[in-house]
């Protein structure tokens, strides 16, 4: 009798810094109702203690440079043993390096969950126009662009009222070194992923309404 299919799980959000992972990450999760893993957004917070791995990761997140592979692998291997992963979960801005990329799919492919791998491609100047225009609520996390979503009261979030702000590591310089380092590291995650036999689905990250391509997403998992 042939093998049943692995149930896809895990859903893999990978593609350049302002792809749009984390506005479909956050789409995605209240329509399919998982949680959503930012390695990008641990991180900050981490960083938010004064101590001295808080201030190696400010240094390192404020120059575009990423963190070492044993500190994301750590910080996701413990947030998917969690209760709320066991339905499934969406991982944005990780696995980000082919070490990464190496340990999380050993450890998927040991506790026998499925996986799927949704690559965002846009063009780099459609990049850096986003990210120039990206503001982002420090108390709520609610993220608004000027120009394709702005908030309806100048500098203040819709949803709470606190100031907006701008990413330290959105700066243009700290963009463009942001960029190198997708070329370098995670770009060829994707010859890995394809010479995988993972599930890896291009689609088009820019064109259509994030809303839009979170549903073609959710159908494609579904
Ligand atoms: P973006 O995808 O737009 O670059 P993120 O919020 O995902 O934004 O990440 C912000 C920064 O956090 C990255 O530039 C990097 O310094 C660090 N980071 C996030 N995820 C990882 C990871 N998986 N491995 C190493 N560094 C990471």
């Amino acid at each position: 009798m042939p093998d049943a299919p692995i149930p896809v799980r895990a859903l893999i959000l990978f593609g350049p810094p302002g792809s749009g992972k984390g506005t479909q990450a956050r789409l995605i999760q209240q329509r399919l109702e998982i949680p959503h893993i930012s390695t990008g957004d641990m991180l900050r917070e981490r960083m938010l203690a004064d101590d001295a791995l808080g201030l190696s990761i400010k240094r390192l997140v404020d120059a575009g440079a990423l963190v070492s592979d044993e500190l994301a692998n750590q910080m996701v291997e413990e947030r998917i043993q969690r209760p709320d992963c066991a339905a499934g979960f969406i991982l944005d801005g990780y696995p980000r390096t082919l070490g990464q990329a190496g340990a999380i799919c050993r450890k998927l492919t040991l506790r026998g969950i499925g996986w799927v791998v949704v690559h965002l491609k846009v063009d780099y100047n459609e990049i850096i126009s986003r990210l120039a225009g990206r503001r982002h609520c420090t108390q709520c996390g609610a993220v608004y662009n000027l120009t394709s979503s702005p908030p309806k009261t100048p500098d203040r979030c819709d949803v709470c009222g606190f100031r907006l702000a701008v990413r330290d590591d959105d700066a243009e310089m700290v963009v463009r070194k942001r960029l190198e380092a997708y070329d370098e590291q995670t770009r060829p995650l994707v010859e890995f992923f394809s010479a995988g036999g993972c599930r890896l689905l291009e689609m088009n990250g820019a064109g259509d309404s994030p809303a839009v391509i979170a549903r073609r997403i959710c159908e494609i998992v579904a």
